[in-house]
């Protein structure tokens, strides 16, 4: 019988952190790097949901049995259908609460949670990726990896077209 397979995955924001719960829920080991203090990524500055076309997403991700950040997001909301300019029904979730409470269930979960642990680089065994490799040169080997580090780019684009601060802060 095969042992259990191992997932990796680098970048806690909301796509990673939906990725290891998957990969948990599938029956794989799973280790969740981040390199900051915090999980969700961009998530923690922006909290609008369920507007749109993102309603019927969000209900047909819960018929999947995958709806468990969507629960969270609903409790940590502080405006429900709500209309503004180009958003309908619209909720916002608390960008002050929902980590801790997203933080949990992973721990709960069972995922290895390694918080400013920052992935600079892979081995690779032929064609396959063997493992990750941390800044302070600790490799993490795995079976299956994922990369969910975003696309908003570094935080240099801030000071480049935000003089600082895009919109976030
Ligand atoms: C200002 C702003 C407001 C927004 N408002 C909304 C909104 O209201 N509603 C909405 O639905 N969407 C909103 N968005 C878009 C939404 O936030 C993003 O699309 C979404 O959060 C992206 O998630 P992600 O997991 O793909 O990437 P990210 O959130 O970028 O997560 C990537 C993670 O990977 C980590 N990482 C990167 N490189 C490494 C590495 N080498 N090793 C370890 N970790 C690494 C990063 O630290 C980060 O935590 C907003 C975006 C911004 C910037």
């Amino acid at each position: 019988m095969a042992g259990v397979l191992k997932a990796v995955i680098t970048g806690g924001g909301w796509s990673g952190v939906s990725a290891a719960l998957r990969a948990k829920k599938a029956g794989a080991e799973t280790v969740l790097i981040e390199k900051t203090d915090l999980v969700l990524g961009a998530g923690n500055v922006g909290g609008i949901f369920r507007n749109n076309g993102r309603f019927t997403a969000a209900e047909e991700m819960k018929a999947l049995g995958a709806g468990e950040l969507f629960d969270i997001m609903d409790q940590c909301a502080v405006h429900t259908n709500v209309d503004f300019p180009g958003h309908e029904h619209a909720s916002l979730y608390d960008v002050n609460t929902i980590e801790p409470c997203v933080r949990k269930l992973l721990l709960d979960s069972g995922i290895d949670l390694m918080l400013e642990s920052h992935v600079m680089d892979i081995v690779k065994k032929g064609s396959d990726i063997s493992a990750v490799v941390l800044d302070d040169g600790t490799t993490i080997e795995g079976d299956v990896f994922i990369d969910t580090t975003g696309s908003s780019g570094p935080m240099g684009n801030c000071l480049k077209y935000g003089h600082g601060c895009s919109m976030c802060i």
